[in-house]
């Protein structure tokens, strides 16, 4: 039995603290922290209410790393799951070095000043990692996350090389708002606003934003247009797939959310620098931030489906080879679950079932920083369908057979 520690109270904390509590056999002691002490208390009665299992809550600025380690060395949990933002990965890394505990995250970081994440900034802390004796898993959530272990069951069970990999991410759901975005709207809109970026025969090639579209047949949704973004797991990816040739990411989006977020971005409020209003240095992103719904609000009354996975395109014992491996989710069970949206929910299980294979071993422990596709892929796979996101794989026609 394990104790865990989240931080990071926000649509994606909330499912992890709920899967966590249901994980009675594996975590016996479950704390959740955040820097907003009345988000961990909401989400402490509603998991008392919906799991029946009390969790413990505290406060924390994680960007205080001092204030992190000081928590750290006191209570000594077996892993770190963090569910804060991007920005907040660094200094919790740095904690874990120097109170020497395990960590997991799912998003890699990026500086609040640029719109760029890379993994360069964490891959950086694979030496002292290792010399600390301690482990990180990086990306553990849905995409990337189960994306990447996606790849690498196909590349362990069903394909010699793999050429082509399209990751394909359809939300197919509605929850009645004008504008609003599926998790935090900061990070949600310097992704998609960046430009678009794939990988092919060892190079990275730059498209304008939103600007390269096609159209995919969704599991459980239908048609639906799909725009090529760049992803953090490509950047990964990219590296650890035997033979690939090319690797993209594809993502659907509403007519209204793409006006939405045309005008706004014309109109200078998804800029992230700060510009002076009566003398206030205010940055127009993170007020927006303030506007918009919070993410964890859509959920009740959320209804739809999301549809994610990998188009892998390869060769079998001399033969091309074509799969498509994905998940259904259900929002609206989502929310009688653990009362999220299904975004939130395909993230925090995947982060869960993560720290579950770190803190029981099935992912024996090996300091350093790692990629989910650099571990075995199979263990996390069965652990991750029980816990929620059942996958499916499908054999799809190759061109010209
Ligand atoms: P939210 O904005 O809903 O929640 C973020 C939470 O982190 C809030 O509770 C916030 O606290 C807390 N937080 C922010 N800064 C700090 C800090 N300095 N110290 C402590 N806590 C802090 O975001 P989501 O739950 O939607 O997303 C969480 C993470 O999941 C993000 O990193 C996101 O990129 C990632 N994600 C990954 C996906 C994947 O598939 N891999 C998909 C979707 C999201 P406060 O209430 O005070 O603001």
């Amino acid at each position: 039995m394990a104790k865990v520690l989240i931080i990071g109270a926000g649509g994606v904390g909330g499912v992890v603290a709920h899967k966590c509590a249901q994980a009675r056999d594996v975590f016996d002691d479950v704390l959740l922290v955040s820097r907003t002490l009345s988000r961990c208390e909401k989400l402490q009665r509603e998991i008392a209410e919906v799991q029946g299992r009390e969790i413990r809550i505290g406060q924390v600025d994680a960007d205080d790393v001092a204030a992190t380690t000081r928590l750290l060395e006191r209570e000594r949990p077996a892993v770190v799951i963090n569910v804060a933002l991007p920005y907040q990965d660094l200094p919790i890394m740095d904690a874990c070095l120097a109170a020497g505990v395990d960590y997991l995250d799912t998003a890699n970081y990026e500086p609040p000043d640029v719109a760029k994440f890379e993994y360069k900034w964490q891959w950086a802390y694979r030496e002292r990692f290792r010399e600390r004796g301690i482990m990180a898993v990086l990306g553990s959530g849905f995409d990337p996350g189960v994306t990447n272990v996606y790849c690498a069951h196909a590349q362990k069970h069903l394909f010699d090389s793999i050429r082509h990999v399209d990751i394909l991410d359809c939300n197919g759901g509605s929850h009645g708002k004008a504008f609003a975005t599926n998790f935090n709207p900061e990070i949600n809109i310097r992704e998609i606003t960046a430009r678009g970026r794939y990988w092919e025969r060892g190079e990275w090639k730059e498209t304008d934003p939103l600007s390269v579209s096609a159209v995919f047949d969704y599991p459980g949704v239908g048609e639906r247009k799909s725009f090529l973004l760049y992803h953090e797991e490509l950047e990964s990816l990219a590296l650890n797939l035997r033979g690939l040739e090319r690797i993209r990411f594809w993502m659907t989006f509403g007519e209204a959310y793409l006006k939405h977020l045309e005008v706004l971005g014309n109109v200078g409020m998804t800029r992230i620098d700060p510009v002076l209003y009566e003398g206030h240095p205010v940055v127009p992103i993170k007020f927006l931030k303030e506007l918009l719904p919070d993410p964890s609000s859509l959920a009740a009354g959320y209804t739809g489906k999301t549809s994610i996975g990998c188009l892998i395109e390869g060769v079998k014992d001399g033969k091309p080879r074509k799969v498509f491996i994905y998940n259904i989710c259900d929002h609206a069970a989502c929310y009688r679950e653990v009362r999220a949206q299904a975004v939130s929910y395909t993230t925090g299980v995947p982060a869960v079932t993560g720290a579950v294979m770190m803190v029981t071993g099935q992912w024996p422990k090996q300091p350093g920083v790692w990629n989910m596709e650099e571990l075995d892929p199979d263990p996390f796979l069965a652990d991750v369908a029980r816990r929620g996101l059942p996958w499916v794989v499908e054999e799809r026609a190759v061109a010209g057979s």
